[in-house]
């Protein structure tokens, strides 16, 4: 089926991706790397230039938000603006994303922790962009049960630690149902599920 942008009156092609080329393309709009994307298409799909960047054009970056204008309602992927008749593919995030990485960033008790030098670290933020995004496909995500990130703590919030994340049951479980993962976060034992390498400036952290 051909479809057309009503907004623009290019042709849009039909994006068939594996789910780790989603997710890289993904990262890329994410990171606003609009050049890395075309060419990643171009590279990697074959895709002709043109094509790869009336693909990329029409890449919005948050899922629900129209890419052209303030409409914030898109219910649904390869869907046309209501409001200002644009297409936006308008991909669904993965399950670890920008809402979850805030909320683990406010969930990590550093001072519950036994190492008292820890006291005073706090969390600024979680990259939701895994620099291995291919491994939250869910067969690799499975194989692997973990992901790499950056991580903004210590007592200034501003050294950047490489944080891993490891998936338990329940978390891949949720994964592979589409759901939230806020419920996979502990809550006791802090030091159970948190490890702090201020050395080598890397935190481990473990999900239900
Ligand atoms: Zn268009
Ligand atoms: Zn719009």
């Amino acid at each position: 089926m051909t479809k057309t942008c009503t907004k623009c009156k290019n042709e849009i092609p039909d994006l068939n991706l594996t789910e780790e080329a989603r997710l890289k393309l993904y990262g890329l709009i994410y990171q606003d790397l609009k050049l890395f994307a075309v060419k990643q298409l171009m590279d990697e799909q074959k895709i002709a230039h043109r094509e790869a960047k009336i693909i990329v054009d029409h890449l919005n970056k948050k899922y629900g938000k129209c890419g052209r204008c303030d409409y914030s309602d898109l219910d649904k992927e390869n869907i046309e603006c209501p409001k200002c008749g644009a297409f936006n593919y308008n991909m669904k995030e993965p399950i670890f994303n920008q809402d979850f990485c805030s909320l683990l960033e406010f969930s990590l008790p550093f001072d519950q922790l036994e190492d008292e030098s820890l006291r005073g670290f706090w969390c600024d933020g979680i990259d939701p962009i895994p620099s291995d995004i291919e491994n939250l496909a869910l067969e690799k995500l499975k194989q692997n049960r973990a992901i790499r990130t950056r991580a903004w703590t210590g007592v200034s919030g501003q050294e950047i630690y490489e944080m891993t994340i490891l998936f338990g049951e329940q978390s891949i479980y949720r994964f592979e149902q589409g759901l939230s993962l806020e419920d996979c976060i502990y809550s006791e034992n802090a030091d159970d599920w948190i490890k702090v390498d201020r050395n080598n400036k890397r935190i481990e952290i473990k999900l239900k």
